[in-house]
């Protein structure tokens, strides 16, 4: 496995529409384990593949241990815990169903530092493919299902700061600015 860079907020490749995968070979194998490690490194809850400059419908989530749905990721030591974390990973992802509301601050590994206020579907139901092209579902809520969309939307070229109401600033105080506390790190998608 190896690193990738992440592409940053300006860079057009974010903007762009990407392409189905239709090769499930050895090569998509290991994009999705250098997402997964890339993701992981930066701290990031879900990342997706044109955020690393390769434009194919693919992204990764990291789900939390049920006993650390506070946000808790950045208070492990050493790792240890990170084997109750599980990456789920999403090949030709569409979302089929909708069901809710949730309107949260959520982040971007390719906009660091900031946080936009974004409403979102509470619950989705994700049908995918993984790495060796066996279709499934998965439903997401809360966090998920917000990392769902936010994800699926990359792959569209739609960057969330398009969506956002507004950005956190910590100078211009607004309701949702308790729901970040301590969480900035571990929401950046
Ligand atoms: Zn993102």
């Amino acid at each position: 496995m190896a690193l990738r860079n992440i592409l940053l907020d300006g860079d057009p490749i974010l903007q762009k529409k990407c392409r189905p995968v239709e090769k499930f070979d050895d090569r998509l194998a290991q994009l999705i384990d250098d997402m997964a490690e890339t993701m992981i490194e930066g701290n990031g809850l879900g990342l997706a593949a044109p955020q690393v400059g390769v434009m194919r419908r693919v992204f990764v989530a990291l789900e939390e241990p049920p006993q650390k749905k506070a946000g808790a990721r950045a208070e492990e030591e050493d790792g240890q815990d990170q084997d109750d974390w599980v990456v789920h990973e999403f090949v030709n992802p569409e979302i089929i169903e909708r069901d809710g509301e949730q309107y949260g601050y959520e982040g971007c590994l390719s906009f660091p530092g900031e946080f936009g206020a974004v409403k979102r579907p509470d619950k989705v139901v994700v049908r995918a493919q993984d790495r060796h092209g066996n279709t499934f579902t998965m439903e997401g809520q809360g966090l998920m299902a917000r990392c769902f969309c936010h994800e699926t939307d990359h792959l569209d070229g739609v960057t969330f700061d398009t969506l956002a109401d507004y950005f956190y600033d910590p100078d211009v105080p607004h309701e949702l600015d308790a729901t970040l506390g301590g969480r900035e790190e571990a929401e950046e998608e």
